[in-house]
């Protein structure tokens, strides 16, 4: 019996287990995912300091001259106490002195040797940057389940943090089935053909943060198969392409059943890609796609991304959509869930009218699909559709209804 897309997704969910934590340099931590929060243990800035290069003055001294014959520079660690009718050079990021209610830029003052001439008007605090105004000591400034980027990591820097405690990188196995398969580094007969989901599946799980175990391909027998798996048992997910239709070599399932995986569905109430299954060996994620690239592929988006996620422990694991408008009139086959790749230009979508599950070249110049309900038979230029992007990534803490009515 086939899963409906929701159901997968459930299962999946449920299903795909914690992978376990490392610590890592924060350099080396980008993209991975956090598992623990960071708790500011001072506050950013740690110091009250000047936000620009000028000077430091009482507010009370608007509109008089005044006599500055001292400098503050950043890094300086001042101890002198600013006095009425008196301004103190200071510069950018230097801590202000006791006393100082704002800072004048240079720009706003006019200086003849120890004299400078104020604004008429000064706003306390103007041009002061407060400690803690950014992250106050004390407070969660990174959560737990959240992937890790450049900005984060000037967080942790700026934190004096030097290693974090993130899941451990994900590994990948992939293996193509059939006896038509041959490597794309080999001469290959007319009658054969190169296996390019393995590659394409690799490429992907990398893109996605994982590592990754090529294991090629295997053919269409149980032993060979079975061989297959048996390398690929150390892996945390297993992705392969093929053997899972109704044709009487079709051994995929039956091979990783016999050695041991408990079958969660095995068919998607999904077109293309129906016969897309998901199984568990112990910890190890098995995840069987179609042999049909673009079939394949499309699954691969809407279902082993978000295992990925969900096995790394990110708390936005859930698929997302952006809403737009359909850029023409475009017509499908009602009936089914009905996934389309297209292009997403910022401001419309469009489907691409020539797609097909067996090709390849509609993989690579879409950067977005949508999914129709079965009772969706034509979608007109203009109406609001929801989209799911490919090869960018938008997620929520939340599963959402994403599909187009
Ligand atoms: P299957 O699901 O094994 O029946 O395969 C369906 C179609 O996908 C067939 O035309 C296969 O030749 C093709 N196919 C299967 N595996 C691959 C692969 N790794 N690379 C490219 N095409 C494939
Ligand atoms: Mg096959």
């Amino acid at each position: 019996m086939a899963v409906s897309i929701t159901q997968a997704l459930d299962i999946i969910y449920k299903n795909s287990p914690l992978v376990s934590t490392e610590i890592v340099p924060i350099e080396m931590a980008l993209g991975r995912v956090m598992r623990e929060d960071s708790i500011a243990t001072f506050d950013l800035p740690r110091f009250d300091n000047s936000a620009m290069d000028g000077y430091a003055v009482k507010c009370a001294d608007a509109g008089t001259t005044v006599t500055s014959s001292e400098v503050i520079y950043a890094g300086d660690n001042p101890t002198m106490t600013l006095e009425a009718t008196q301004a103190i050079k200071i510069m950018t990021g230097a801590p202000i002195p006791q006393g100082c209610e704002a800072v004048i830029p240079i720009e706003n003052v006019t200086v003849h040797d120890t004299q400078v001439t104020l604004p008429d008007e000064i706003q306390e605090n103007i041009h002061i940057r407060r400690a803690g105004e950014d992250i106050k000591h004390g407070t969660v400034y990174l959560y737990k389940g959240e992937k890790v980027t450049a900005y984060a990591i000037a967080l942790l820097a700026s934190q004096g943090v030097t290693h974090l405690k993130v899941t451990r990188q994900i590994k990948v196995a992939v293996f193509g089935t059939g006896d038509e398969l041959r490597p794309h580094f080999e001469k290959i007969a007319p009658h054969q053909l190169y296996n390019s989901n393995t590659p394409m599946f690799l490429s992907r799980a990398k893109e996605l943060g994982c590592e990754v175990q090529y294991i090629g391909s295997s053919s269409d027998t149980m032993e060979s198969l079975e061989a297959a798996i048996r390398s690929s048992l150390n892996a945390d997910i297993i992705i392969t392409s093929g053997g899972v239709s109704m044709g009487d070599r079709d051994f995929t399932k039956d091979a990783f059943t016999n050695l041991g995986m408990e079958l969660h569905f095995d068919k998607v109430d999904i077109k293309p890609g129906k016969p897309t299954a998901f199984g568990t060996i112990g910890d190890t994620v098995v995840i069987n796609l179609p042999g049909n690239p673009l079939a394949s592929m499309v699954n691969y988006e809407l279902f082993v991304r978000p295992t990925i996620r969900k096995m790394s422990g990110m708390k936005a694991c859930y698929l997302t959509t952006v809403s737009t408008l359909m850029r023409d009139d475009f017509s499908l086959r009602a009936g089914k869930y009905t996934v389309r790749l297209g292009d997403f230009d910022g401001k419309t979508f469009m489907p691409f009218k020539k797609q097909l599950p067996g090709m390849l070249s509609p993989l690579e110049a879409a950067n977005a699909m949508l999914i129709t309900l079965p009772e969706v038979s034509v979608l007109e230029k203009n109406t609001p559709v929801k989209i799911i992007p490919i090869g960018w990534e938008l997620t929520a803490r939340t599963q959402e209804d994403f599909f187009t009515h």
